[in-house]
């Protein structure tokens, strides 16, 4: 079974016309004022997973400043869940603004029935120590409740792209290290910081954490799948497309020049994303 485990769909407000949600948020107009930078609807998302083969997608909405717009991004993916609940796994995304009204919203999204929460991200200016801080409480929301959290990171080289920010490895490892009992998932290979997992102490604080593969093609050399496989283990890469940003086409040419077939094929492509999703919840 093919499972993408990164697909973002936008408000439909957004998607009919973006303008008013360039000038009103930052992060988003940083990403999103070039039109090329596509916006998928439900149908287009639906379209591309049966094309493709793919049986489930967890799909998510865009981290807006704004708690209300949060608030209407996470009911539309809730709708779309409910319309295809067996095809489409709802994580909810929060606020870059942080404060108690973000883990307001993650309890009741988590407890309303959520199977994540995700992708999170601060593109206006980057993960600071005091951002993964301030997400704390809704981590500890997430830890009770037994469902994963997906991290918004990238690399610290390399070449310039919208939405590229700084992140702060050491207090990553620290957030990770202080919720032992959560499953993260680092989206983008978590911009490398996998590397450290050769050190016995990090690789224990990354027992439970995942990497997605979302945007790679544009970032790494398809050696990244078997080195990452290798440190953190073969149960731990996931596949994630970014979906509008590429198709799943895209990651199995990478796959297939990587030389990775067979069983860990299938783990990256759906196993090791199911058996995060077969974890025991509490209701
Ligand atoms: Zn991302």
């Amino acid at each position: 079974m093919i499972i993408d485990c990164h697909v973002h769909l936008l408000p439909k407000r957004a998607r009919q016309d973006r303008t008013s949600f360039v000038q009103s948020d930052r992060a988003f107009g940083s990403l999103y004022s070039s039109q090329k930078a596509k916006l998928a609807s439900e149908s287009e998302i639906i379209e591309y997973m049966d094309r493709s083969e793919i049986e489930k997608a967890v799909v998510f909405g865009f981290p807006w400043e704004d708690h209300r717009r949060i608030a209407e991004n996470n009911d539309e993916i809730w709708d779309f869940h409910h319309r295809y609940p067996d095809r489409i796994i709802p994580f909810a995304v929060l606020s870059t603004a942080g404060d108690e009204q973000n883990a307001r919203e993650a309890e009741r999204t988590v407890r309303g029935g959520f199977a994540g929460l995700g992708e999170l991200a601060v593109y206006d200016r980057g993960w600071s120590a005091s951002d993964f801080e301030a997400l704390s409480p809704c981590l500890k929301i997430a830890e009770s409740a037994g469902v994963p959290v997906m991290i918004h990171v990238n690399e610290p080289v390399g070449h310039h792209y919208p939405g590229k920010i700084p992140v702060d490895f050491h207090a990553l490892v620290g957030i990770i290290e202080a919720h032992p009992g959560l499953d993260f998932i680092l989206a983008h290979f978590g911009g490398g910081v996998f590397v450290y997992g050769l050190m016995p102490e990090v690789a224990a604080v990354l027992s439970r954490t995942y990497l997605d593969t979302a945007a790679s093609p544009f970032l790494y050399d398809s050696r990244i799948f078997e080195i990452a496989s290798k440190i953190l283990g073969p149960d731990k890469i996931v596949f994630g497309s970014d979906f509008p940003l590429l198709p799943l086409s895209r990651y199995l040419k990478e796959l297939e020049k990587s030389g990775i077939q067979g069983s860990l094929q299938k783990a990256i492509l759906g196993d090791n994303f199911q058996s995060i999703l077969a974890r025991p919840r509490e209701k």
